[in-house]
Parts: structure tokens; sequence; C-alpha cells
């Protein structure tokens, strides 16, 4: 009998991190679930080095449940652990390893109750849904949500198992991630008449996103900015003709990203860098979206009250990728039909 926490160590054991082909894990998962009879297909990337994978069990019927989560971790580059982070160690009673918590932990979870579930005569069917590449921009979920809706009976929801702190999320953040470069005239730095610097711009660029990051959209509301990374420069002696910025904000709702948008447009149009050329590009961008769950408003109204901490707005970017195709997808299926109603197990899940 494989238990979670067995699985969850073979699973932790494969390096995953996103740079890294995720096959081995793909291929173990593969195994698993084809020993135990479902139906399994591999959804390869261009270069075939990673694979979504897709496996059903039960009839081939509408209805069904999706189970969902990514097989990539980030990094562990710089950070001191005092174990190995491939290695799943238990402490105090906590498991210890990269992706054991995000996410691996649902993933393994999952495929042990496949464990009873295959005992049982399902009556409608389980759908397990593994992504590759969510970690550096969701890349695989597209495929994959693809897949699902063309080629499967169109489930009834989906679970996508993000850490939560075993809540469950009402909700994701928007996520919008730019690019943005400046270029000015580089020149000898004895001569700063010569030249025009593009990391002074950027600087003041950087500075900007910080006082944008206190607007009460973002600070009050549940709401991120952040600058990730900065590049620029060749030399101490060159006035910098380059720099970039890479950031990105996050928001609950789509009127407060449309401002911050729109406050940063105009600075970047503004005169302050009038003698550069500035270009900016959005390349990620996911939309806010509020789910209905199988939770009523009493119910969540209590739950919201005994919560010590805000309402979590979860603005993992698969999730929310996943729930808009397969929301989109399924018109007249929408997660909405669950609007309202009581938390009563479904009799016909079983
Ligand atoms: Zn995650």
């Amino acid at each position: 009998m494989n238990t979670s926490v067995s699985i969850l160590r073979q699973l932790v054991s494969f390096d995953t991190t996103s740079r890294n082909s995720n096959l081995p894990l793909i291929e173990w998962v593969a195994d698993y679930l084809n020993t135990r009879g479902a139906r399994v297909e591999l959804l390869h990337n261009v270069s075939r080095n990673k694979a979504n994978l897709l496996a059903s069990i039960g009839p081939e019927q509408e209805g069904g449940v999706v189970l969902s989560g990514h097989t990539d971790v980030v990094p562990v580059d710089g950070q001191e652990w005092s174990s190995d982070p491939f290695a799943l160690v238990e402490r105090s009673g906590r498991l210890y390893g990269r992706g054991s918590s995000d996410m691996k932990g649902f993933i393994a979870s999952s495929l042990a109750a496949l464990e009873n579930w295959r005992a049982m005569k399902l009556l409608r069917p389980l759908h397990f849904a593994f992504s590759y590449d969510e970690e550096i921009g969701c890349f695989g979920a597209h495929s994959l949500v693809d897949r699902i809706v063309g080629n499967i009976p169109k489930p009834a929801f989906a679970i996508i198992g993000e850490p939560t702190d075993m809540r469950i999320g009402v909700a994701h953040n928007g996520v919008t991630g730019s690019h943005t470069s400046f270029r000015g005239v580089a020149a000898h730095a004895s001569d700063p008449s010569r030249g025009v610097n593009a990391i002074d711009a950027a600087a003041s660029f950087v500075r900007l996103l910080r006082e944008v990051a206190k607007l009460p959209q973002i600070a009050d509301n549940g709401c991120t900015l952040n600058v990730g990374r900065i590049a620029g420069g060749a030399a101490t002696n060159i006035i910098a003709e380059r720099c970039s910025v890479r950031w990105e904000y996050r928001t609950a709702r789509a009127q407060d990203a449309a401002v911050i948008q729109e406050t940063i447009a105009d600075y970047l149009e503004g005169d302050a860098f009038a003698t550069l050329d500035v270009t900016s590009e959005i390349e990620l961008d996911v939309p806010q979206r509020k789910l209905n769950v199988l939770i009523s408003d009493a119910e969540m109204a209590g739950r919201k009250a005994a919560w010590k901490r805000p309402e979590p707005r979860f603005e993992r970017g698969f999730g929310a990728l996943f729930s808009r195709h397969i929301t989109q997808a399924n018109k007249g299926c929408d997660f909405d039909f669950l609007e309202g109603t009581a938390p009563t197990p479904d009799p016909e899940i079983h």
C-alpha cells in the first residue's frame, strides 16, 4: 500500500526545478497510474523534454472532478537547507523537502487516494491533470487545458491543490508581469554631458513603482507589487546605454490593475524619459477571478469570521489560468452553477 508520504518521498526525489526536465517524475506517475487501471496520456512540449500528464478513472462521462497540480518547483540555488532539499525528511511531525507543500504534496495525496477509489464503483470520473512549467509562467497549462476541453467529457469542476493552509481559496489575484527596458546613450564616464544613463532612468522608474505600491488599491487590498530583476550597464567607466527592469503586480480587482497600468504608462510616456527609448512589454497576464465554491454563504461568513488573517486570495497562475480556460470552454457549466449551494456531499461521487 502506498501512502501519501511514501509517494511524496518519491516525488520530491525528482529534481523538477523548472529549468530541468520533469519527465522522470511524469513517467513515474504515469506508471503508477497505469498499473492501477487509469487511462493515462502524456502531452509533451515541443522539444519533448517536459510533459503534462492527463489521466482518468471511472466512466467516460460528464460531471467528473479534475484534481490538478504542477510538477515543477522553484530553485534552491543560494538557499541554506539543513538537509538535502530533494530527500524528504520528517522532523517534529513535519515533512521537509522542495515541493513537499507546493505542490507535490497534493499530487501525492491524490495518487495515494487512488488506492481507495479504484476499489469503488465510480459513477463519475476522476481526472488527474499535472502540468509542467507553472513556476515560470504556466507554460504547460495551455496544452493541458486544451486537451481536457477537447478530449474528455466536460468535468463539473477542478480542484487546484495549491497550498492554502487547508482553507478553500475563493478568489485569486490577477498577476501581470512586465519587462520594461530603457535605452540611453553610451559615453565615457568622464563626460556625462555626452551620454544618457539608462540605469539612472531605470532607478527612477523603480522608485515610481515603489510609490505605486503604496497606492490604496495596492496596499490596502491585499495586493502586491514587486521589482524582481534589474540588469544593465557594461562597465564602471561607461555611461550605461541599456537597463531593463522585470516587475509584476497582483491585484484583486481588474479596475485596480487598470489604475496601476495607466499610472505607469503615463509616467513612461512622460517627459522624464524624453531622451531615452523606452519599451514596456507585458510578459505574463492572468486575470483576477473569484470562484464560487461548494460552500453556503452562511458557512463562508462563519469561516471568514474565524480566520485570523484576511480572506486569502491565491494568486497562483496555474489555478488562475486553469479555471479561466475551463470556465470559458464550458459555457453553461460555469462555476456559477455552484453558487449558493450548500456543502452537502454529492451522493453520486463515491
Ligand atoms: Zn504552486
